[in-house]
């Protein structure tokens, strides 16, 4: 698809406002967004041309959209990847990944603290088709590298990790995966590309939820695959204009216009979100908190090596108890006095948003699955969003002053 002509070089701020397909005949200065699902055709050899992938131009919205196109060459822009592939939800981008790399026989090893809905694609739905998933701790190089089989098609981790911002070395993972001849895939919805760009570290794919930071308003689903262009092309575009999880043109154009501002979102809330790691150390009633920008953090240097001296903007803390039954109890009575922050499993909105892990995204793992990710019973979990830092503190202070 036709760019904007923009010179090479740019950096990022200005890439996430400018980066999209050219501006139609009439220069509309914000992208426009093309709600067709079809589109007309100039004569019946050109159609056929198009169809044939021997002529570029859009046919059909399950193929091609230019809104889709310009939030997916925005996106790669921000990836620092030569291209993008939009899809309806971050999981859809994760089903899309393993519908188009694996087929039966082939083997995967995924980290076992990956988001909830990770887990049982590839462990139920993959398997079904004969594809077999090793799950290993997130931090543990050795259990990656002892892991690895002649089979072995593509390494999948999500760095920090959702709830508890394990950090993993994307470069020694990258390293392991090309060893053995696979590729590694790195969920990349918490850190986003300004603060982590995965494929510098040797990323081959890097997986996004829209739905979080991208969009940043907590308004659409959405989900992306950056690639090459050539994978693009041939390995996922063929898959997705067959099965159809395409991402709708309103929800792109939503994407769009959020990536704007997502550099100076993710910065304003990620500095909260160290005030209010930093204010949670200091709570009598909590026993632990959770996240990277933290020197209590177990992977504390690292991350703030691979992601630009930032821990990002979620976290989570555990609220102490004698038991896990008391543990749910705190934990719920601290969402249940919250005034202002949302009790909500999303992340990545301007509205800071709170949520039990255990009970919700985490719910469908088995009781084993849950304490090999180190999920328990008293952990809440924040995404710090863009209200004024007092009032989020004394928000989570009206629970835990009460317990
Ligand atoms: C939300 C999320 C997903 C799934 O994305 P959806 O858009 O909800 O389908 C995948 N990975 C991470 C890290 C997420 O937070």
């Amino acid at each position: 698809m036709a760019h904007s002509n923009l010179p090479d070089g740019l950096h990022l701020d200005t890439l996430a406002v400018r980066t999209a397909v050219e501006r139609s005949q009439y220069g509309e200065n914000s992208e426009a967004l093309y709600l067709t699902s079809g589109y007309v055709q100039s004569s019946a050899a050109s159609s056929a041309a198009r169809f044939a992938m021997e002529e570029e131009g859009f046919t059909y919205s399950r193929v091609g959209n230019p809104t889709v196109s310009s939030m997916e060459m925005r996106l790669a822009a921000l990836e620092g990847t030569e291209a993008a592939i939009a899809t309806s939800s971050g999981m859809s981008a994760v089903l899309l990944l393993g519908m188009a790399l694996l087929k039966a026989g082939d083997h995967v090893i995924c980290s076992q603290s990956v988001f909830g809905s990770v887990i049982p694609m590839f462990s139920r739905e993959f398997a079904k088709f004969g594809v077999e998933t090793t799950f290993v701790p997130q931090t543990d190089l050795a259990a990656w590298k002892a892991a690895v089989r002649p089979t072995t098609k593509l390494l999948f981790a999500e760095t920090p990790t959702n709830p508890l911002t394990e950090v993993c070395d994307i470069q020694a993972l990258a390293d392991i995966a090309h060893n053995a001849g696979a590729f590694l895939a790195v969920d990349n919805c918490f850190a986003t590309p300004v603060l982590q760009r995965p494929v510098r570290m040797g990323a081959d794919f890097i997986i996004h939820s829209g739905t979080k930071f991208l969009d940043g308003q907590g308004r659409v689903m959405a989900g992306a695959i950056c690639c090459t262009q050539k994978q693009r092309d041939e390995v996922f575009l063929p898959v997705i204009r067959t099965a159809g999880m395409v991402l709708a043109p309103f929800n792109a154009w939503v994407l769009l216009k959020g990536m704007e501002t997502l550099a100076i979102r993710v910065k304003a809330q990620s500095a909260s979100t160290l005030a209010v790691a930093q204010w949670l150390e200091t709570q009598p009633q909590v026993a632990r908190v959770f996240y990277p920008g933290l020197a209590s953090h177990a992977q504390h240097e690292l991350a703030m090596r691979q992601q630009s001296g930032c821990g990002g903007a979620v976290l989570s803390f555990e609220v102490k108890a004698a038991d896990a039954d008391a543990a749910r109890k705190n934990a719920f009575h601290v969402l249940d006095s919250m005034q202002v922050l949302s009790l909500c499993t999303n992340l990545g909105d301007t509205k800071t948003l709170a949520a039990h892990p255990a009970s919700t995204s985490h719910g469908r793992l088995t009781e084993v699955q849950r304490q090999a990710a180190g999920i328990g019973q008293g952990l809440i979990r924040v995404a710090v969003g863009l209200e004024y830092l007092d009032d989020i503190t004394a928000d989570l202070a009206r629970g835990l002053n009460t317990l």
